[in-house]
């Protein structure tokens, strides 16, 4: 019987309780037990002489007792002087009970494994391990290096001992499956899965640990690549699945696209164009069009996202457009309706917190097919909306959201008479500029275009990094920014412990206090708890030039578009990642003239922040920003993943093994096409329920 169908309750020393706390940490068959790593390991093998004994050291000794005492410090304490010839150790316990006094006693042996420490003369080991032995001469040593597991509370490291103990025992190469073919193991040097699982669990002595915990031994790599792989399938699988479904075709109309074209203030660039083209090319096949549009901040990714709702309006289809803040959806709609006006395209925008009566007789407007544009926050895709001809989904920021939430979204599609299922094509845009083959692997069911290019003109935002002791000459520079060169400015509050409410509080503190010190210049202030109208009017205010300087909480952190603002004061940046300080920075440095951003930090700056500010100093580059962010905060931080709370993998690590990446890539082609049967196995052993990728 294969170990993925065994159940822990099969195992001696697991009952309803274990079995509950094991369940805990996802652990119901012994497979899953196995592939439950130690986090770290315990040398046992030898014996250290006490007299070599170091601070700080765990170690393992072995002498005779030469007395044991109650002591009355601070805090009563058992002492027990044990001796080796070469030095005295002090055991010492705070909590004991009679019995174990008693067992201390003068002429036994014991082996003891804990932490030592010095202080003046003594050396100590506080609750050390204790093993009683008969004599000095044979101390239980391992020929192994011991494993620590993590776990939970009630579930004590023994048993886990235990329970994995007989694990191995029933770990063989029969019993648990080698799914990647034997020579792609040989050409990368991997070992089959067995092997590297009991070397995991049970290492020799003299294994390089640093290589292990940093994930860097071909036995933790082994994992990670089947991990990859299955990953890798199970999104090749999902972007087959979309591919079963039809779509609206929407051919492209070539006139409407220089009309369009003709009234903008500028000319497209060739990456805007190309990317384009891409698009239309997928919107005219009626297949899905699954697609992400990459670039960074500025670069102009909602043109392309308008023309292609333009070409599907002009079909008489429906396209709706989704963004993440009520402030951002706003802009947009202003944005698109100007664009749409003069082509006599129907806009419109929903957002939850909207009047009941407009909203109502927008979703009559929308059911019936009238409007062609939608534009909204996620109250679009609640229960009550419904499309008459969804053609087209776009997703702005899409880091930003859930899967889950488009997946609610596309499953708005449309059926025909004969129950037909008609999908949206999906459009989908991020600002994250991850590098290429770590978009190939997270957005493995998408296919990516990538804007390259900022408009002709654009000037690198340059950056400062100052202390608010400096405060007063940063409001200087605010004064002159405004009052000479009739500029705008934004000043960003950020965060405090990523409480909103607190963000909000100091926003309103630094408002009052700017509204004094730069009168007669006009401050506004926008927050995440003010009224969409409220929110509305100040951002209008801004936009139109009647408000100089907008204080702000990172609400304003993605897409809002004021060309005029070119000087922005973010407070307290080392609170934010690089790649939010990065998407806030793309605020300024949209119009011509040269734009500014002042880091102004609170001292003392740690060194981890300093470095960062750093980088948002030397460089404006987004992919090179990603890079450094990854390398601080992770992958999971930077994919957004913590907002929507998903784990992306158990042993991978996407910054960690990039170097696999192609090999994973091209491998998944080859057992897709040569070694079908392995696919599922790989899925069921690798995507767990509630997996994002579960679904496939
Ligand atoms: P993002 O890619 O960050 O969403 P936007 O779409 O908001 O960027 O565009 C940023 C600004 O650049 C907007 O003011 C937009 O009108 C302008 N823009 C877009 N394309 C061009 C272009 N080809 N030339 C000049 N300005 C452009
Ligand atoms: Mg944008």
């Amino acid at each position: 019987m294969l170990l993925s169908q065994i159940s822990v309750e099969s195992l001696k020393g697991v009952g309803a309780k274990v079995a509950e706390k094991l369940s805990a940490l996802s652990i119901s068959t012994v497979e899953d037990l196995l592939f439950h790593l130690p986090y770290k390991y315990q040398d046992r093998s030898k014996i250290s002489p006490i007299g070599s004994l170091l601070h700080g050291q765990t170690a393992q000794v072995c002498g005779v007792i030469e007395k044991a005492d109650v002591v009355f410090g601070k805090r009563r304490s058992l002492v027990c002087k044990v001796s080796d010839h070469t030095g005295i150790l002090d055991i010492r316990l705070f909590y004991f009970s009679m019995a174990q006094k008693k067992q201390f006693s003068r002429g036994q042996y014991l082996q003891c494994y804990g932490q030592v420490s010095h202080s003046g003369r003594s050396i100590s080991m506080i609750h050390p391990e204790i093993t009683y032995l008969k004599d000095s001469s044979n101390p239980r040593l391992s020929d192994r290096l011991t494993a620590i597991y993590p776990t939970t509370d009630g579930l004590q490291q023994k048993t886990f001992q235990k329970l994995n103990k007989q694990a191995l025992v029933m770990l063989n190469h029969t019993n648990i499956k080698e799914l990647m073919p034997i020579n792609l193991l040989k050409q990368l040097n991997f070992p089959p899965l067995c092997d590297a699982l009991k070397l995991l669990h049970q290492p020799p002595i003299g294994i390089s640990l640093d290589d292990i915990y940093n994930g860097e031994h071909p036995l933790i790599q082994r994992l990670a690549f089947e991990e990859l792989m299955a990953n890798q399938l199970a999104l090749k699988k999902l972007k087959q699945k979309h591919q079963n479904y039809r779509s609206f075709p929407i051919t492209e109309d070539r006139n409407l696209y220089q009309r369009f074209a003709n009234q903008l203030p500028f000319q497209l660039t060739s990456a805007q164009e190309r990317v384009i083209d891409q698009v239309n090319n997928d919107l005219s096949v009626d297949k899905p069009m699954m697609r992400l549009v990459q670039g960074d901040v500025g670069c102009g990714k909602t043109l392309v996202a308008a023309i292609a709702a333009i070409q599907v309006a002009s079909k008489q289809f429906q396209t709706v457009f989704m963004a993440p803040t009520e402030l951002l959806a706003e802009q947009h709609y202003k944005t698109f309706k100007s664009w749409c006006k003069s082509l006599n395209i129907p806009v419109c925008i929903l957002t939850s917190s909207m009047p009941s009566k407009i909203k109502n007789d927008n979703l009559e407007r929308i059911a019936s097919g009238e409007l062609k544009i939608i534009i909204g926050t996620h109250a679009v895709f609640q229960k009550r909306v419904e499309f008459k001809k969804l053609a087209l989904a776009i997703i702005d920021e899409q880091h930003r959201f859930g899967v889950e939430q488009r997946k609610t979204l596309i499953e708005k599609g449309h059926k025909n008479e004969s129950k037909e299922e008609f999908r949206p094509h999906q459009l989908v845009m991020t600002a994250t500029p991850i590098p290429r083959t770590l978009a190939q692997t997270t957005y493995a069911d998408l296919d990516l275009s990538i804007i390259d290019e900022l408009p002709p003109g654009r000037k690198p935002v340059e950056t400062s990094v100052t202390s608010d002791l400096n405060r007063d000459k940063v409001i200087e520079r605010i004064k002159h920014a405004c009052e000479v060169d009739n500029r705008q400015v934004y000043w960003v509050c950020t965060l405090i412990d990523e409480s909103e409410e607190l963000a909000c509080q100091a926003a309103e503190v630094t408002y009052s206090e700017l509204e004094g010190q730069l009168f007669p210049l006009k401050v506004g202030l926008v927050h995440g708890r003010l009224k969409t109208i409220e929110k509305n009017t100040i951002m209008q205010q801004f936009k139109s030039g009647q408000i100089d300087i907008l204080v702000a909480t990172t609400v304003i952190e993605v897409g809002v578009d004021v060309p005029n603002a070119s000087l922005m004061v973010i407070e307290n940046p080392e609170r934010l990642g690089l790649s939010q300080l990065h998407q806030l920075r793309g605020r300024v440095g949209r119009g011509e003239q040269q734009s500014y951003c002042v880091l102004m930090y609170h001292p003392p700056l740690s060194q981890n922040a300093k470095q960062r500010l750093n980088v948002m100093r030397e460089t404006s580059d987004g992919f090179i920003i990603a890079e450094k962010d990854l390398e601080i905060r992770g992958a999971g931080e930077v994919f957004g993943t913590r907002q929507t709370g998903e784990v992306l993998f158990r042993f991978a690590d996407l910054l960690r093994d990039r170097g696999l990446l192609p090999q994973v890539q091209q491998n998944a082609e080859i057992i897709a096409a040569n070694h079908n049967e392995i696919v599922t196995p790989l899925l069921n052993r690798w995507i767990k329920n509630g997996d994002q990728l579960s679904q496939v």
